[in-house]
């Protein structure tokens, strides 16, 4: 395609990394990239580096896929998986038999959640089964209520919430719904509440937030309020962007939801665990979930886990309507794996002993100050970002109507010259990404800071080449 992003790519091929061609049908990746191009192949990690195939060291500014929050060589967590391989390498969790990894790990993750009140932990694989897993658990409750036709979901244009059919049709993507015939016919999607994209000339961002929960209580009211069940919210729309919500959103939108007895899904896949300097992004946002959505950094992604959380409510009628409606008929092979419930409980302990949330919070100005001082530059739009998360959009003439032409490439050039200068981020669209580990010392934190300022300078310089041509 001649994109700037293949050509950076072929200067590795050069080095022989080798694996052009490969046999694997690769995630999220286009096919002639995996056909024409070597992958860049990572083969070791340490802390907040990780190393490919050539010995390249990379910060990883992304902390893998916004997981691995204890960095890459945490022994704690790699003692706790092998003693449990040792002793029990698995056991499942069906008909009423478990093992002990699961009910401590079920108990402990409960207590972490304290924005509103949960009694139960589901145990998946991953975060898109937890959301498949809402809504499943969402459609028995209100069966068991005797409200069949209280069944569709709510989701947001823009949102990120899996890849699975369900959390697919969730998710607010385009290239999510093309080619697959999704989103599936029960799900709805109302504003991305993105202030700088979407905001009219003169509106406050309050403005703006009550003009959303009115657009969301109209399609509520349009679509019949029985029919709706849930409502389901990133905290900080990741995937999307990195859209952190305008202020007095959640509050606004919280109370629609509540109006028409709406079921409220707190998506914390990416947020949950300290990432915004707090526990939750429930508690950054007072937001009040009836079922949150937990996977990625439970385990600081060591092992393949994750959960969702059920409040009291749902998961009494589950319980009590059980002789009706027979058993919750839904479940993993993998659900509750021994091993990846130990590594997470290991995990949970070393965040609070190292009290996290502290530790994000001392690193989080600086990561924020020194990324958001280059807002400046004439070919970003906008640097949004809280805690240890941050999207760059790049636009022309700082403006959300003027993208750069699609062949340019501008930000797939950026994340190229990010990992010329040894850092991973995540690159999608007009937009670039960063979630870095929790564990980021200060002087990694400045590192970050320089090798997007240099990758930043060479953008500027290649956007200015070609403007001139
Ligand atoms: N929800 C959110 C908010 C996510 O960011 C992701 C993954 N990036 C998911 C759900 C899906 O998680 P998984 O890839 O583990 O299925």
């Amino acid at each position: 395609t001649g994109s700037p992003l293949r050509k950076e790519e072929s200067a590795a091929e050069e080095k022989g990394l080798g694996f052009k061609g490969h046999d694997m049908l690769a995630p999220f990746t286009a096919g002639w990239q995996s056909t024409d191009l070597h992958p860049l192949i990572i083969e070791r990690s340490e802390g907040s580096y990780v190393y490919d195939s050539n010995g390249k060291k990379y910060l990883d500014a992304l902390a893998g896929l916004w997981c691995t929050a204890l960095g890459g060589n945490e022994p704690r967590l790699v003692a706790a998986a092998t003693k449990q391989l040792n002793t029990l390498p698995f056991y499942h969790s069906f008909w009423n038999r478990t093992t002990k990894p699961s009910l401590d790990l079920a108990k402990e993750l409960l207590e972490t959640f304290t924005a509103s009140k949960m009694a139960k932990a589901f145990f998946t694989n991953s975060g898109s089964e937890a959301n498949d897993t809402q809504v499943k658990l969402v459609w028995y409750y209100n069966n068991a209520l005797g409200r069949p036709d209280k069944k569709k979901f709510i989701a947001r244009h823009n949102s990120y919430h899996g890849s699975t059919l369900i959390a697919a049709s969730l998710s607010g993507l385009p290239a999510l719904h093309q080619k697959f015939d999704l989103p599936a016919p029960f799900v709805l999607h109302t504003d991305c509440p993105h202030y700088w994209r979407h905001h009219l000339p003169g509106e406050t961002e309050e403005e703006y937030s009550t003009r959303l929960a009115n657009n969301l209580e109209n399609l509520i009211l349009k679509e019949g309020p029985e029919t709706i069940a849930a409502f389901i919210a990133e905290p900080v729309m990741g995937a999307g962007g990195v859209i952190p919500p305008p202020a007095t959103y959640f509050e606004k939108v919280q109370a629609v939801v509540k109006k028409y007895d709406i079921l409220f899904i707190a998506d914390e896949v990416i947020c949950a665990f300290g990432r915004l300097g707090y526990m939750y992004g429930c508690d950054k946002y007072n937001i009040k979930p009836d079922l949150v959505s937990v996977a990625k950094a439970l385990s600081s992604a060591y092992m393949p886990i994750g959960a969702v959380l059920v409040s009291p409510e749902v998961s009494d009628v589950i319980h009590s309507q059980s002789s009706k409606l027979g058993s919750f008929s839904h479940g993993f092979t993998y659900s509750g794996h021994p091993v990846a419930c130990a590594v997470a409980i290991e995990a949970l302990k070393i965040y609070k002993e190292r009290n996290i949330v502290e530790q994000v919070r001392s690193i989080a100005p600086r990561f924020q100050d020194g990324v958001k001082a280059f807002s400046d530059s004439p070919i970003i739009g906008e640097i949004r970002g809280t805690g240890l998360i941050i999207g760059t959009e790049f636009a022309d003439n700082k403006s959300p109507n003027d993208p750069f032409p699609a062949e340019w490439g501008v930000c797939a050039y950026f994340g190229a010259q990010c990992q010329k200068h040894g850092m991973l981020v995540r690159v999608a669209g007009d937009n670039t990404m960063m979630s870095p580990p929790f564990i980021m010392t200060p002087s990694e934190v400045e590192e970050l800071i320089s090798i997007y300022g240099k990758a930043l300078k060479a953008t500027e310089e290649y956007v200015k080449e070609l403007k001139s041509k």
